[in-house]
């Protein structure tokens, strides 16, 4: 049955939506950023993954999970070089969000209001616990929110913290296994 709009060029189009996966290390945040990706660009949606620069554990150019899954991305240096990166993208996929600080929430909110629908995967808190931007305001911001978890590397329970296991106070240590630990509350800080 057709609509009205129909073969007048007015394609009908789902409302954008932004979406925030976060959670722990290790708590699968990459790899259900992949799988929503590959999805929608298998319905035909033209799809773009950005990563920041800084996180290159792995490999530039690509996302790569701690699962050794893999995904073609642009690596930017900052927030403000999102839009540029996310090109004519309908659907555009933020790997690493932390890393991109307190602005990557209005650039989210940019691209919703051009129509662009968005997904951004991070850690919402840091090695001490504490909210970490941009999750307060984009968890604020998201229509859909994803949290979430592994088994604790102490118990076995749910994690919800990643604890650094390497001396340092600085807020950004890029790391993998040797670095970080998922914790749940009660082993965390122990
Ligand atoms: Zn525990």
């Amino acid at each position: 049955m057709s609509r009205p709009g129909a073969g007048t060029g007015h394609q009908e189009r789902a409302a954008p939506t932004l979406t925030a996966i976060c959670g722990p290390m290790f708590s699968g945040k990459s790899s259900e950023l992949i799988r929503r990706l590959r999805s929608a660009a298998e319905a035909g949606v033209a799809v773009r993954a950005i990563k920041p620069r800084l996180d290159t554990r792995y490999a530039d150019g690509e996302i790569v999970t701690h699962a050794g899954e893999r995904l073609t991305a642009v690596s930017v240096a900052t927030a403000l070089e999102i839009e540029l990166a996310a090109g004519d993208a309908e659907l555009i996929g933020m790997d690493e969000a932390h890393f991109f600080g307190a602005g990557l929430t209005a650039v989210c909110v940019r691209l919703i209001g051009q129509g662009r629908s968005a997904v951004v995967a991070g850690l919402e808190r840091d090695h001490r616990g504490e909210a970490f931007e941009p999750f307060p305001h984009l968890l604020c911001e998201a229509d859909e929110v994803i949290k979430l978890t592994c088994p604790c590397s102490v118990c076995g329970g749910p994690s919800v913290h990643s604890q650094r296991m390497v001396a340092s106070d600085a807020r950004i240590v890029v790391g993998g296994a040797e670095a970080y630990e998922p914790r749940c509350r009660r082993c965390f800080g122990t």
